[in-house]
């Protein structure tokens, strides 16, 4: 089956080397797109450059070559791409969807509730900055009301922004894009049809549609699959010291990876040829678990 118009990705962040969630990740989100004759780009997330580990964005593109990954086109690279996100804050400011804010993290602690990822920002700035106050960060007004992400994998996941987030952040005070803003101008720039990620981002999904209905773009299809978890039930990442994968290492690397997708390859698939080639060939999302997965 053939379809023209499917154009996935990969966006990884350069925060630190790829590990075994984030393979599972990249593996599943080129097997959909190839299954479904379809489009595989690669965008290094590079929005936060305190954050970044020198390097790291060249040695994931490396590892992913070696693995036998195949992307079209050129590596697109956020920390270029400045002037679309400020243009499409512009477009949100112009519209009145967007306003500056003056509050520290320290204020908004104080005044407000938690959320569902964070403190939901109590608002005060909705109406102008307090009196003497210059807002340096911008944020996106928010509806009461609810918005469903109809996700492939995990089913429809519905939140309300105003309840459970609040109006959040597009362009952070110390300068830096914030993520919701950058990763939907990227996907609607760059023709994205079909996000597959890992399900830590399912909880962001809301907020990235309220960006696209702001901004007047297209949604596109999701299906968020399941996140690695180590013994202790933690998600893998940097933060959990997931280990970085090992090239060396690809073909068992990419057999366990294919497991946790719900994809065991046959015992007799001993090199990456062989196991790409049978994963093409059996590829599907039925038979992938929503997770957590370990
Ligand atoms: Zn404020």
């Amino acid at each position: 089956m053939s379809d023209p118009v499917y154009r996935g990705r990969f966006a990884p962040s350069p925060t630190g080397l790829l590990h075994a969630g984030s393979l599972s990740t990249a593996v599943g989100s080129y097997l959909e797109a190839r299954a479904r004759g379809g489009q595989w780009l690669l965008r290094v997330e590079d929005l936060d450059p305190p954050r970044e580990v020198p390097g790291a964005a060249d040695a994931i593109l490396r590892t992913l070559d070696a693995f036998g990954f195949e992307w079209d086109g050129a590596v697109e690279y956020q920390s270029r791409r400045h002037a679309l996100y400020r243009d499409a804050l512009q477009q949100l400011i112009a519209s009145g969807a967007a306003y500056a804010c003056a509050c520290t993290r320290k204020e908004i602690a104080a005044a407000a509730r938690r959320g569902l990822d964070g403190y939901v920002y109590p608002g005060t700035c909705r109406n102008g900055c307090p009196a003497g106050r210059e807002g340096k960060a911008w944020r996106l007004r928010v509806n009461d009301e609810a918005i469903v992400a109809a996700d492939r994998l995990q089913g429809d996941y519905r939140q309300n922004l105003a309840e459970d987030i609040g109006d959040f952040v597009l362009l952070r005070a110390d300068g830096f894009w914030a993520y919701q803003l950058a990763v939907v101008v990227d996907d609607a720039e760059q023709g994205i049809t079909d996000i597959v990620r890992g399900a830590d981002l399912l909880v962001s999904t809301p907020r990235q549609i309220q960006v696209q209905r702001s901004l007047g773009v297209g949604t596109p299809s999701y299906c968020h699959l399941p996140v690695l978890v180590n013994a202790a039930g933690e998600k893998l990442s940097k933060q959990t010291l997931a280990p970085a994968i090992e090239a060396g290492d690809a073909v068992v690397q990419l057999r366990q990876a294919l497991a946790r997708l719900g994809h065991p390859p046959p015992a007799d698939c001993l090199s990456l040829a062989d196991i790409w080639s049978w994963a093409r060939a059996n590829w599907s999302l039925a038979r992938v678990p929503r997770g957590p997965v370990s």
